[in-house]
């Protein structure tokens, strides 16, 4: 077995439980060729997406990295680290990056109609394609990109965006504390099984919480415990019994009240409103759970990331709550069919749907400003060199190879190598059979002037 296959499979590897015998997971992943993530010409091909800017990645902090090639689908790499007898996922930035680049490229294959699979792939039209890199933070990033901003959908937009909600949150909290009010974090859940269909059951939880803060009860309840105002974030896992949506909500208070008085007062509150939205009545054990300040704050500095980054990396093997991402993630290891199915049935339930909610009126009472999604994903680093501008050729290449996160490496950490790199990049695209034609929008953001070249799945085949 070669070195990199033997680290494949000593590395821990993201699993629905369902494949557990998958044909690839037999092979220990081995090396596969590179493909191209072309587009289709599908529905919409030609109409850009409308939100244009650029993506930049967390502070590099500089750590080796060790490469591995896992993606038996898609080709993406994934780093580990050597660790006992095995191996552990290496986590930093830029691994960080590639991985929600390999994430995507599956978002890409399984929902090819989508945005999100236009996203970071089709050029803004009359626009420029750049590499920059930050002043401050040595990140390069890609500018002239079409986005899509969606948080539920896509790996790289939901990382960017949530990173900055996150950034919000802590530093909410911590104006709250030092004006101080308590912070305690509320969870709140229902019963669910595996016959359950997400959307309406999402639907009825909505309701429910609205219920649970706007009817008359809830109204005392939040004058009795001084509830200056609330942010609940939505959230889902899925597992053995279906997915299991649920909300964490920061509850912001002007008073001396214990958690445990909270609890009391917002069991019962949740139970009723549960019930009167058509769902079954959450027990007094599991429905509701309040954490105190010391959680609350724990919850708001790390929001976003569990999911999009720690959760799929450090451990494995718990098949029973998978997180939206881990479904990617075990399709890009196993090609498991049931996670693909499962993440498409949760994006068609939560498109449009708000991932956090800020109660009225608490943003300004804790200068918080108001940026809406597209607004975040938009924006861009103030001071920002250029390091070079990509023709559609070049642009092709990178995306044939799969290269958009290793080009970014090199711009961080080697810049006087990047010219000979792309070069690199040119010359793989060229030797493992570029087709000639569309597979990016061009300057004009229309597809440039070529034969057709086939669908994803023709492409990926
Ligand atoms: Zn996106």
């Amino acid at each position: 077995m070669s070195q990199k296959a033997e680290k494949a499979k000593a590395a821990p590897l993201p699993g629905c439980g369902s494949c557990e015998d998958s044909p690839a997971k037999r092979r220990g992943l081995a090396a596969r060729p590179q493909r191209a993530t072309a587009r289709t010409d599908g529905e919409g091909a030609d109409a850009p997406l409308g939100i244009y800017a650029k993506t930049a990645a967390a502070p590099v902090k500089g750590v080796a990295l060790v490469w591995a090639d896992t993606g038996e689908e898609t080709g993406e790499v994934v780093a580990y680290e050597r660790k006992g007898e095995g191996f552990k996922v290496h986590v930093n930035s830029q691994m960080a990056r590639a991985e929600r680049y390999a994430l995507k490229a599956v978002v890409n294959k399984i929902l090819p109609k989508s945005r999100t699979s236009k996203c970071m792939r089709w050029r803004v039209p009359k626009q420029s394609l750049q590499v920059l890199k930050s002043v401050e933070f040595n990140k390069a990033f890609y500018s002239g990109l079409q986005i899509c901003a969606s948080v539920w959908d896509c790996p790289i937009c939901s990382g960017k965006i949530t990173e900055r909600r996150r950034v919000e949150l802590t530093g909410a909290v911590a104006v709250a504390k030092g004006m101080g009010w308590q912070v305690m974090l509320l969870t709140c859940t229902v019963p669910h099984g595996l016959g359950d269909e997400l959307s309406p059951m999402l639907d009825q939880m909505m309701d429910a919480w609205r219920k649970t803060t706007s009817n008359r009860k809830g109204k005392s309840v939040r004058a009795a415990i001084c509830l200056e105002g609330t942010v609940r974030a939505l959230e889902v896992t899925d597992g053995a019994n279906g997915f299991h949506p649920h909300f964490h909500v920061l509850l912001f208070i002007s008073s001396d009240v214990t958690t445990d008085t909270v609890q009391e007062y917002f069991r019962p509150l949740w139970q009723d409103a549960c019930v009167k939205a058509g769902l079954p009545r959450p027990s007094d054990a599991h429905g509701v759970r309040v954490d105190d300040g010391t959680y609350a704050a724990a919850y708001a500095s790390k929001w976003g990331i569990e999911s999009e980054l720690t959760k799929g990396h450090s451990k494995k093997g718990k098949h029973d709550s998978m997180t939206p991402w881990d479904l990617l993630r075990c399709y890009l290891a196993t090609k498991c069919e049931r996670s693909r199915k499962r993440f498409i049935i949760y994006s068609e339930a939560f498109k449009g749907r708000r991932q956090l909610y800020w109660s009225n009126g608490l943003k300004a009472k804790l200068g918080v400003g108001d940026l809406t999604d597209e607004e975040l994903a938009h924006q861009e680093e103030e001071r920002a060199t250029l390091l070079s501008e990509l023709t559609d050729d070049q642009w092709r290449a990178v995306l044939h190879t799969r290269s958009e996160s290793a080009l970014l490496d090199v711009a961080e950490n080697h810049p006087e190598a990047f010219d000979a790199f792309l070069e690199g990049v040119e010359g793989l695209a060229r030797a493992s059979g570029m087709p000639d034609g569309p597979c990016v929008a061009g300057a004009s953001g229309k597809p440039v002037a070529g034969p057709k070249i086939g669908t994803i799945e023709e492409m990926t085949k």
